[in-house]
């Protein structure tokens, strides 16, 4: 009895525990399980997180795609707007501008479709100045419709506005415009050049698929603008063409008119050479007899005669005299302007001509106290002359030296070699010529009004004559001066 009792008791126990043990095996498990359920919660989690950083992934490559597209259509339209920028900047004809755009260039900025107007003021209306990709008939459609809506296109012109597809938010404007240029999507910019008519450039697609952007509209801006600085630059170019070949025809016309009147000059000049080559004639041989007899009488050949005319007798010999010599002068002068005096071309030395010339002079330097000095540069090259011309140079130039210098002045004679020159210097300290009077000294008959000139007798010829004979022997001659200090006179030969 005992023994089943205590073993139902032990059994019992072994129950108890067993039931403890799987309580405790429950309570364990159920925390296991409730950490799986966390486990399972945190992984559901990170999927779910994963799911969205997927998504995000996946939208980000949509957007990348596209962004990628979109980079592609703009470095394909800059590419077309740089071949077209070149295009139109080789050519500075207006007309020639707009021909530069064709299809090919529209369709690699994605259009098929561009025109442009300008608009002209005198006729109040809009010109077609492009057209690609229209019919005849469609574009004089385009060119009635903008007639009759010309404020709204002046309107965008003078406030110098674009409009597209994109941008225009008046969607009823947008579907007219759509209509009536025939496309699905367009961009519209002012041509605003500084000078000449102002317009707009079309551009457009009937392309549905075709989703304009801001950045072809951005792209048909620049290209606008690019065609406004072409007119600009043609319509200036055009100016300054203009101005220059109105230059170079009155330049034409001047010269015709100055080869007239040198031609003018020329006879004149030559009319006054045969004047006073016939008249010096037709003098030379009545003064010739005047002088003759005037001798006769003098010589009492004809029998005697009271002193009282033979002293008229001898004022008119001298008055002769002078006439025969202004007479020669003259004659000389035409003879040689002319060429027809031939000159005894021979080698000389300079020294020479200056000492001869010096010693016919040097008793009138004696009567005014003159001092005469030279300067002669040693071993001077020689010139090809005729001696007996260069003389009377020198006679006449130092002769107005004595004649203009007063009393105890200084006259000094200088030559020297200057490059392919003798450049001989007859320097006096006497009265001087003013300023205003040096251009005409060298003229026939040409005397400064100054008191010498008006004591001393003269004929104004003596210059004249120089300037001749120098240049007749290819030298040039020239004078320095001034007032009361004193007169360079200058003239150059070429050395042999
Ligand atoms: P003429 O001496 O007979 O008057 P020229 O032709 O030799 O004629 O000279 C023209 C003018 O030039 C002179 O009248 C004089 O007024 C001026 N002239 C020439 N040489 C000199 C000089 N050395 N000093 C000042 N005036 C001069």
């Amino acid at each position: 009895m005992f023994n089943l009792s205590f073993i139902f008791d032990m059994a019992w126990l072994i129950g108890l525990l067993s039931l403890l043990l799987l309580f405790l095996n429950l309570l364990i498990k159920l925390d296991k399980i409730k950490q799986l359920q966390k486990t399972v919660d945190s992984l559901k989690k990170s999927l779910e997180e994963m799911d969205e950083q997927a998504k995000l992934i996946v939208r980000t490559d949509i957007e990348l795609n596209k962004t990628q597209e979109e980079l592609d259509k703009k470095i394909t339209g800059l590419f077309a707007l740089q071949r077209l920028s070149r295009a139109i900047s080789t050519t500075l004809e207006e007309n020639q501008i707009f021909k530069m755009i064709n299809t090919n260039h529209l369709e690699e900025l994605g259009f098929e479709k561009a025109c442009a107007f300008l608009w002209s003021d005198p006729e109040s209306k809009f010109i077609t100045c492009l057209n690609v990709g229209y019919q005849e008939d469609e574009i004089e459609k385009i060119k009635s419709t903008l007639q009759s809506d010309k404020n709204v296109y002046l309107n965008l012109i003078k406030n110098a506005k674009n409009i597209s597809s994109v941008s225009l938010i008046d969607s009823v404007m947008r579907d007219k415009v759509e209509r009536a240029f025939l496309v699905n999507s367009f961009v519209i910019s002012s041509l605003l050049p500084k000078e000449g008519n102002k317009g707009f450039l079309f551009v457009g697609t009937e392309n549905r698929d075709m989703s304009l952007t801001e950045g072809d509209e951005e792209l048909i801006t620049i290209l606008s603008n690019q065609i406004g600085q072409a007119l600009e630059n043609a319509r200036l170019f055009e100016k300054t063409w203009k101005a220059h070949q109105e230059l170079e025809n009155k330049v034409e016309e001047r010269t015709r008119q100055l080869s007239l009147a040198l031609d003018e000059v020329r006879m004149a000049s030559k009319r006054k050479t045969d004047f006073i080559s016939s008249v010096s004639h037709e003098l030379r041989t009545p003064l010739t007899s005047i002088k003759g007899y005037a001798s006769i009488l003098i010589e009492e050949k004809l029998g005697q005669l009271p002193q009282a005319a033979k002293d008229r007798l001898a004022k008119i010999n001298h008055h002769s005299n002078e006439l025969v010599n202004i007479v020669n002068d003259l004659l000389d002068i035409v003879r040689i302007e002319a060429g027809k005096t031939v000159m005894k071309m021979e080698k000389h030395d300079i020294n020479n001509l200056v000492n001869s010339a010096s010693d016919l002079i040097s008793i009138q330097c004696k009567n005014k106290n003159i001092e005469l000095a030279q300067d002669i540069q040693k071993d001077l090259p020689s010139v090809l002359v005729d001696a007996s011309q260069i003389e009377r140079v020198l006679i006449n130039l130092l002769a107005n030296a004595v004649k203009f210098t007063p009393q105890n002045g200084r006259i000094t004679v200088t030559a020297y070699k200057k490059e392919q020159n003798i450049q001989v210097q007859i320097q006096d300290t006497g009265i001087g010529i003013p300023s205003e009077s040096l251009n005409f000294i060298f003229d026939e008959f040409y005397r400064v009004d100054n008191p010498i000139n008006q004591e001393v007798k003269g004929t104004g010829l003596g210059l004249s004559l120089a300037k001749n004979i120098v240049e007749a022997h290819k030298g040039k001659i020239w004078a320095e001066s001034q007032v009361n200090k004193g007169t360079t006179f200058n003239f150059t030969l070429p050395i042999t």
